[in-house]
Order: C-alpha cells, then structure tokens, then sequence
C-alpha cells in the first residue's frame, strides 16, 4: 500500500465496506492509497491494499485494489488477490529487490522508477 505518491499522480479513497473487509492483516488499513504504478501507465491503476499471511499451507497473498481511470468507484472497481510480478533487480544477489508490483503489470518494474530522490532523502555528508 502506499500512502505516498510513488510514480502515477491517481489515488482513491477506500470505501468503508472495503475498510471493512481489509480489516485483519498484515497491514495497517488506510483510508487514501496512490497507485503504485508508473506515471503515464496505461489499463487500471492498481495499489496493494492488505497482505494475507500465510497460514494453512497457502503462501502469504497481496489483495490488490484496481480501477479504471476516470471511473474510480464504478462497476470495473475491483478487490482481488493478484500473483507478484516474478522479476527481481539483481536477481540472486543479497542486494536482489523484488519488483512489487502484481504480475503482468503496466509500465517499468518497481525498481526502475520511484518518487524523485532530493537532497531531503539522503543522510548528511552525501551528494546527488
Ligand atoms: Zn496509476
Ligand atoms: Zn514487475
């Protein structure tokens, strides 16, 4: 979930019945999520809204909150767990970062874009 503007300039607020139902997880439940797309994507726009644990021999899940552009809360808003996307950056490294975003995805892979970085963000003593 992200309650910071990652890439694409489009957030919704949750509906209290979908509060409701994401309610219980690993996540503390917000009520404004941005979509954690890249800017400029095409089809939904999509943000996590809980993770699942897992338990029962099923693996942890990501439900995932997608819908339309210019249509945030009509019939194409969905709820529903999505695989991840299964490319890594570095993959086999220790350094490897998971993309994050839900497979088959819009635009680039979560490691290749991101909020711009300002010299607010680095610790003191480094340059841009
Ligand atoms: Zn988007
Ligand atoms: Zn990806």
């Amino acid at each position: 979930m992200s309650v910071y503007q990652v890439s694409c300039p489009v957030r919704t607020a949750l509906t209290m019945v979908e509060m409701h139902v994401l309610e219980g997880g690993g996540f503390e439940v917000e009520p404004a999520l941005w979509c954690v797309l890249e800017r400029g994507h095409g089809g939904l726009h999509h943000t996590p809204g809980q993770a699942l644990p897992a338990g029962g021999g099923m693996p942890s899940v990501m439900v995932w909150l997608r819908w339309p552009d210019g249509d945030a809360f009509g019939p194409s808003r969905e709820l529903l767990v999505l695989p991840h996307c299964p490319e890594q950056f570095l993959e086999g490294c220790d350094a490897a970062e998971a993309c994050g975003l839900p497979e088959g995805h819009a635009g680039r892979h979560g490691w290749e874009f991101g909020p711009p970085v300002t010299s607010a963000d680095l610790p003191p003593g480094w340059l841009l």
